[in-house]
Order: C-alpha cells, then sequence, then structure tokens
C-alpha cells in the first residue's frame, strides 16, 4: 500500500507540475466532465471524493482525472491499457458486449464499458472500507472518472481495422492529424481558441449552464436515468459507437481536409457527450456513495456477459 501511495504521490507531482503546459484535447476534455461532475455531487458523494483523494489534489478531481492516461503504458498498470476503449467489428455501427468487450488476447470484460462496472463494484465498499484499503479506492475512483469520459468520446468506441480513426490520417485545417485525434483533441482545441478566447474556465461554465438552464436542461433526466449501473456503460458506448458512424466515420476518407464544415457540425456533439459523461459520473458516485439501498445492497460484480 505505501508503495501505491508514494506512486500516486509522485505521478501527481508530476501532473500538478505540468499543468500550465497547453494540454491535448484528452486532458481538457477529462477536467471538464470531472468538474462537471464534481459540482453535481450530493453531500455524502463529495465527501467521499474528497476523502478518496490524496491531499495533494486539494479536493479537485479533474486534478487528477488523466492520472489513467499518464500510467497506461508503466509496467504496473499495462494490464489497464485496452480499458480506455472498445475495438467493434468494422462497418457493424454496434456494441455488443458479449462480442466486443475484450482485450486483443480474447480476456473478457478488458474493455472501457467493463472497466466502469469493475470501478464501480470496488467504489462500492467504501462504506465498509478500512483505512488500508484507501489508495485502492482512490485508484478506483480515478479509474471511474477517467473512464467515464472515455467512454462518452464516439472515437473510443471505434472499428478494430482503424484503431478507432487512429489509422485514418488528414489534415485538421492545415496541419497533419489523424480522425482519432479530432475526436479526442482538435475540436476542443479549436473552440477554445475561437469562441473562449482559450480559457477553459469560461468553456466549462458555458457547458454547466446549458446543463442546468440552458440547451440541455431538458435532457438532464434521461441521460441521468440508470436502472442498473451495470448495465448503463453499455448504453453509453452503444451511444458512442452510433455517433462514431454518424459523425465520426460518414463522408470521412484518408487523406482527407477537415475544416470548418466538419468542425461546426460536429462541435455540438463533443460539447454534448463531455456534458454527459459529467453528469453521468455524478449520477454513479452519487449512487454508489450515496443512500440509494438498492445499489448498496447488490454489489457489482464481473460476471456471465448477459449480465451486463
Ligand atoms: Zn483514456
Amino acid at each position: 500500500m505505501a508503495s501505491g501511495a508514494s506512486l500516486l504521490a509522485a505521478v501527481l507531482g508530476l501532473v500538478i507540475a505540468s499543468a500550465p503546459v497547453t494540454r491535448s484535447w484528452s486532458t481538457e476534455g477529462h477536467m471538464l466532465t470531472c468538474q462537471i461532475a464534481q459540482g453535481l455531487l450530493e453531500p455524502a458523494a463529495a465527501h467521499a471524493v474528497k476523502n478518496l483523494l490524496p491531499e495533494e489534489a486539494g479536493g479537485d478531481l479533474s486534478a487528477l482525472c488523466v492520472w489513467p492516461d499518464q500510467v497506461r503504458h508503466w509496467y504496473k498498470y499495462q494490464w489497464t491499457s485496452p480499458l480506455h476503449f472498445i475495438d467493434t467489428p468494422d462497418n457493424a455501427c454496434s456494441f455488443v458486449y458479449s462480442r466486443d468487450c475484450h482485450d486483443p488476447s480474447g480476456s473478457k470484460d478488458m474493455c472501457v464499458a467493463g472497466a466502469i462496472a469493475n470501478f464501480t463494484s470496488q467504489l462500492m465498499h467504501y462504506k465498509q472500507g478500512s483505512a488500508d484499503r484507501k489508495y485502492n479506492l482512490t485508484e478506483a475512483l480515478l479509474f471511474l472518472s477517467h473512464f467515464m469520459g472515455d467512454v462518452h468520446q464516439p472515437m473510443h468506441v471505434g472499428f478494430t481495422s482503424d484503431q478507432g480513426g487512429n489509422a485514418v490520417n488528414l489534415r485538421w485545417f492545415k496541419h497533419k492529424s489523424n480522425l482519432h485525434h479530432v475526436w479526442d483533441r482538435e475540436i476542443i482545441l479549436t473552440t477554445l481558441a475561437e469562441n473562449y478566447g482559450k480559457d477553459m474556465d469560461a468553456f466549462r461554465k458555458d457547458l454547466e449552464h446549458n446543463i442546468t438552464k440552458g440547451t440541455w436542461s431538458d435532457d438532464m433526466s434521461s441521460w441521468k436515468d440508470c436502472t442498473d449501473l451495470t448495465s448503463c456503460p453499455t448504453k453509453y458506448a452503444t451511444e458512442s459507437i452510433d455517433l462514431a458512424c454518424k459523425w465520426g466515420y460518414n463522408s470521412v476518407h484518408e487523406g482527407d481536409t477537415l475544416s470548418d464544415d466538419y468542425f461546426g457540425s460536429r462541435l455540438p456533439i463533443v460539447t454534448q457527450r463531455i456534458a454527459q459523461g459529467g453528469v453521468r459520473l455524478a449520477m454513479f458516485l452519487n449512487r454508489v456513495f450515496g443512500k440509494h439501498k438498492r445499489d448498496a445492497a447488490a454489489p457489482l460484480h464481473l460476471a456471465a456477459d448477459d449480465e451486463l
């Protein structure tokens, strides 16, 4: 446990030290999702999150939301690398848990939907937890928070042969990029530069306003609708591959140049997915740490595919 704690502290130092440096979209997207979620936590969940976060995070979940990306290539955490995405059959435009949720060697449940269920299940032990479990649950919180962002990024549930668009090389306006990175990074960096003067807080406030009073205020309850925390990640992944087919891959070819038309039509989807990820992460954490006896009484587990 002590080594886990010091490892986390070391990574935390790295994350904080690198904070002023220009960040990738994936970092910004994860931070926004976690900031939105933390703002929607009820008192019990807010207390549990602050209790689980390392002191150095200063109570800010978003400071460590990108941690799973930082460690995925470290030897100790290499097993988590397949948990960030789902490869689905080319052009199937569907996600079937029993068919698609596995790592390259075929190990079941090793995908982002399985990971969300797994780490949610671990966090269910918080209420009975003892101090020596604290750092496992800290990691579970960071993984759950990160993967809830990943599952909402449409191209994280993409086609197998092009690795979710990573192998579709193209240009974003004038510079080289690829289809996956357009959705991970380029669209958000472009809107930050063009619409928000590169001010992340202004962008976040705009998203939060649209959730509570604006564009999405009528959608909040349907976004949060989830009768079974184990099966809802499958719904989110299904939404993502559907969006990936309709808006990500559609009409895009290797060597294309994507610019104003693609940016303008896809930006509303990117912003909605960030907001949905935040709202749903808050819903998960409120139910895991709150007083919903139904969830607490039935700890989740990764079992037969049909149950998820
Ligand atoms: Zn990730």
